[in-house]
């Protein structure tokens, strides 16, 4: 069989370990000879942001963080950046809270170190996010990449189990689009692979204990793979509806992505048979949606979109949106009728294999 296949490496720097935040990010900041540091968390994040800064100077702290980076927020952030001359910035928390470190880099150019506290993944990945107008617009810069993330599983221990669960399905959806995404080579799909590995033993260990490390620490290992696997791959079928879901109508990001994600595994995988085998060997499974729904069974995963503010009459506005965004490497051949029966299908939470018949 031959194998013919570009493939991008980004080069970042991953610190991994438990109890090590503040030890890694002071020497890191000594590493990059930083000397003006802006740190961004959430309020909810400070706390966090604070404890893991412990033993560096912070010339800035910043805590305007919003879902989806709206332009006025990053316009704000990029401001104050300039303003206090900084020269690192630094964001402990979640993919919110990366995501404006990287509004500002992108057109700042200065260099990020990310301490995620969910399994987002947006550290690993050089794509930005800013919604205007309730338009979320997405797009790849390599200025946005964080140079270095720190994974510290125990930042993790105060995220509550529900949203654990839907984070890490976030991360797994990164795993499975990017079986299926316009870049799809062999060595993102390994990654996948092993990324749903990872993270079909971790959450279930979370759910069981929530406050032990072991099941966080794979879930962020998870995540780190899901995120470079989905950076390599391109957004497929799956991040495109979730992106007009949560920019157009506001649906909460990690929530929509658990939802979403066995109505695009069931009504792709027909037609993605080499895919298919990866996803369910890396579950363990005969088949990759039994492994997926099995995996959402023990985690009493997100259902329907209904749950979520989502609603019938919005179908029509959101598959027009998503149509012709569509990428060309989407294996099934994608329509107005079996996208609308799609999202049907996640809005009410009915059985996902009735799409794999369709
Ligand atoms: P989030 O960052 O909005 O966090 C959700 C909530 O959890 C917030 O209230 C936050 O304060 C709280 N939180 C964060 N860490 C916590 C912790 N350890 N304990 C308790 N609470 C905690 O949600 P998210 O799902 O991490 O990120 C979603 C955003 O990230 C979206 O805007 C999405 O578009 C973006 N994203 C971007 C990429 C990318 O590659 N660019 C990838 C994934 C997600």
């Amino acid at each position: 069989m031959m194998l013919t296949f570009d493939h991008e490496t980004l080069g970042q720097r991953v610190l991994f370990g438990t109890g090590a935040a503040t030890v890694n990010l002071a020497a890191e900041v000594s590493r990059l000879g930083a000397q003006r540091v802006m740190v961004i968390a959430s309020d909810f994040e400070t706390e966090m942001a604070r404890m893991v800064s412990a033993d560096i100077e912070v010339v800035l702290w910043h805590h305007d963080v919003v879902m989806h980076v709206p332009i006025e927020r990053a316009e704000k952030a990029r401001a104050a950046a300039a303003e206090h001359d900084i020269d690192l910035l630094v964001c402990v928390g979640g993919g919110s809270t990366t995501g404006l470190a990287k509004a500002i880099a992108m057109t700042s150019h200065l260099p990020i170190i990310a301490v995620p506290t969910t399994y987002a993944g947006s550290e690993a990945t050089n794509v930005w996010g800013l919604t205007e107008a309730s338009r979320k617009t997405t797009g790849v810069d390599t200025a946005v990449l964080p140079v270095t993330v720190i994974y510290d599983a125990a930042l993790t221990l105060s995220l509550p189990v529900e949203m654990s669960v839907a984070s890490g399905l976030n991360g797994m959806a990164h795993c499975i689009d990017s079986m299926w995404g316009p870049r799809r080579d062999p060595i993102n799909a390994a990654l996948g692979a092993e990324g749903i590995r990872a993270l079909s033993q971790g959450l279930p260990l979370i759910t069981a204990n929530p406050s032990g490390t072991e099941g966080r620490e794979q879930a962020l290992y998870g995540a780190y793979l899901s995120a470079v696997a989905f950076a390599s791959a391109g957004s497929g079928l799956h991040h495109k509806i979730c992106h007009v879901l949560g920019g157009t109508f506001n649906l909460p990001h990690a929530q929509t992505h658990a939802t979403v994600l066995p109505y695009v595994l069931a009504f792709n995988a027909p037609y993605a048979p080499d895919a298919e085998t990866r996803i369910a060997v890396a579950f363990g499974t005969a088949e990759a949606l039994t492994g997926l729904q099995h995996l959402r069974k023990r985690l009493d995963a997100p259902k329907a979109l209904s749950d979520y503010g989502f609603t019938a009459d919005r179908i029509a506005e959101a598959v027009a949106v998503v149509l012709p965004a569509v990428p060309d490497s989407n294996p099934r051949p994608v329509s107005t009728e079996n996208l609308t029966r799609l999202l049907q299908g996640a809005l009410t939470g009915e059985d996902p294999a009735v799409l794999l018949g369709l």
